[in-house]
């Protein structure tokens, strides 16, 4: 039986306890409020071992009891909730002008939601600093709250490997630079883990846990930024591929002799479909996407036959692909993000009709397309969810914890 016993103990035994401990922790946070009666039932644990992993979950602060009863049969049970009110989990994305930074707690609730213009500067160093400055202030304000940082995680578009290093970020100029060993230096250790990722795969994180499809376990987030990537969720884990690099569906090529792409190559989806092509020019200022993109979203309502004779062509050339992604990995969901968001009423019946004739699958596969309801800060929300996921896999505050 395993006990609450807190003396030196082999390590596949504290192992054992902190899956154990992330087990129940999950099914709170999945099913709160809940009794411990509930969590035995559900995960096979027996009472006592529940009771004592309920115990330590309770002095980490990370469960609490409400006081609630349920009236069943027998007598009632006292029920548990996520606590994790002295703890905060902290997402960041660097992107080409601007850096967003969320904060949320245990439950996930946002406690700050921040955007702040930025640049990347001349050199990787000039842009750590100036990351370095927004997390501190960050970190400063959870520490007002008494909140102690679980993790940070930093989104950022480009190649990101699996451990961590950023091998290509051509929009800020980063080429294989370590953002979070640079990151800790600038924050002088800070004694939280810092994780970096790619903006889609965070994006795709932030969707499986916050989004309208929250739970789907086949799912695939198309960022709409300068460029367009895709974070994949299969079997409801993040797939990143063997080095780190998947999901560049923006460099897959429509039409060889479509226009050049600024990654040198012909006719890549970025280049048909990525905002360039919806703002009609290759190299659109980044300052000043945000303000067009609003300009195009105008002249559409107002039914200006050019706008929308380019938005529907763009619609189908990202309908082609997101119909390779649905013929290669049947997602229940395909999620528009980023600058796709605003432009969907436009986008989205072009790019349904085409996912629907280009899919072998009946139906595409049940393949539904949509836009995301997270807005722009997608990606730094994935950021912390990527902290919550390391909680919830038993990298627990405190006490024992592992790797995962
Ligand atoms: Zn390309």
């Amino acid at each position: 039986m395993i006990t609450s016993t807190t003396g030196p103990q082999p390590a596949d035994f504290a192992d054992v306890r902190a899956t154990n401990l992330a087990v129940v922790l999950r099914f709170v946070r999945e099913h709160a409020p809940c009794s411990r009666a509930d969590i035995a039932a559900s995960t096979g644990l027996n009472k006592a071992t529940v009771s004592s992993l309920v115990a330590d979950l309770i002095d980490r602060r990370l469960v609490r009891e409400t006081g609630l009863t349920e009236n069943r049969v027998g007598r009632p049970a006292t029920m548990l909730v996520l606590d994790g009110s002295p703890y905060a989990a902290i997402g960041v994305e660097i992107n080409i002008d601007y850096v967003s930074a969320v904060a949320t707690d245990l439950a996930g609730e946002r406690l700050l939601t921040w955007r702040r213009s930025f640049s990347a500067g001349e050199s990787v160093n000039q842009g750590v600093a100036g990351v370095a400055a927004i997390v501190r202030r960050v970190v400063n304000r959870m520490a007002k709250e008494e909140r102690q940082v679980l993790g940070l995680a930093v989104a950022l578009p480009g190649l990101v490997d699996v451990q961590g290093t950023v091998r290509i970020a051509p929009n800020l100029g980063w080429y294989d630079a370590d953002i979070g060993g640079d990151l800790a230096k600038a924050l002088r250790d800070p004694g939280f883990t810092i994780q970096v990722d790619n903006d889609a795969n965070l994006g795709a994180l932030a969707e499986q846990r916050f989004g309208a499809h929250a739970g789907a376990g086949d799912l695939v987030y198309l960022t709409g930024e300068m460029g367009v990537g895709a974070g994949v969720i299969l079997d409801g884990r993040l797939r990143k591929g063997g080095l780190g690099y998947s999901g560049e569906i923006g460099h897959v090529q429509l039409d060889p002799d479509g226009p050049e792409c600024r990654c040198g190559r012909r006719g890549c989806l970025e280049a048909m479909a990525g905002i360039g092509a919806v703002l009609r020019r290759r190299d659109p200022s980044p300052a000043e996407i945000e303000v067009e993109i609003e300009e195009v979203v105008r002249s559409a309502r107002a039914g200006d036959e050019r706008t929308l004779a380019n938005l529907a062509a763009v619609g189908t050339s990202l309908g082609q692909g997101v119909s390779i992604i649905a013929n290669l990995l049947n997602p229940e969901v395909v999620i528009l993000g980023g600058y796709y968001v605003p432009l969907a009423p436009w986008l989205l019946p072009p790019v349904r009709a085409e996912v629907a004739d280009r899919a072998i699958a009946p139906q595409a596969g049940g393949c539904e397309v949509v836009a995301s309801t997270l807005g722009y800060d997608a990606a730094a929300l994935g950021g912390a969810a990527r902290v919550l996921d390391s909680i919830d896999s038993g990298r627990l505050p405190g006490g024992i914890s592992r790797t995962s």
